[in-house]
């Protein structure tokens, strides 16, 4: 005969702190498209748009034509079309 041990489990639940908080991102609408005008490209280093003076293409390896060329302010500027 089994002598099976009644475990007493002590039920004691203890009401735990859920500090889940959920983190709702602000939703910016995402407006960060900024048109820019043919023939401008974002200079990185300046952080601007710049007139690109004269501009070449080339075909990227994700099939993009990436436009460079340099700009206005003496920086190479890239630009994917
Ligand atoms: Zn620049």
């Amino acid at each position: 005969m089994p002598t099976k041990k009644v475990s007493h489990k002590s039920h004691k639940s203890e009401p735990k702190k859920s500090l889940v908080k959920k983190s709702s991102k602000a939703s910016k609408g995402k407006k960060s498209k900024s048109p820019m005008p043919e023939g401008y490209a974002y200079c990185l280093r300046c952080k601007a748009q710049t007139k690109m003076l004269s501009m070449k293409t080339k075909l990227t390896k994700n099939h993009r034509t990436l436009m460079y060329g340099p700009g206005e302010c003496g920086h190479e500027v890239f630009r994917l079309k």
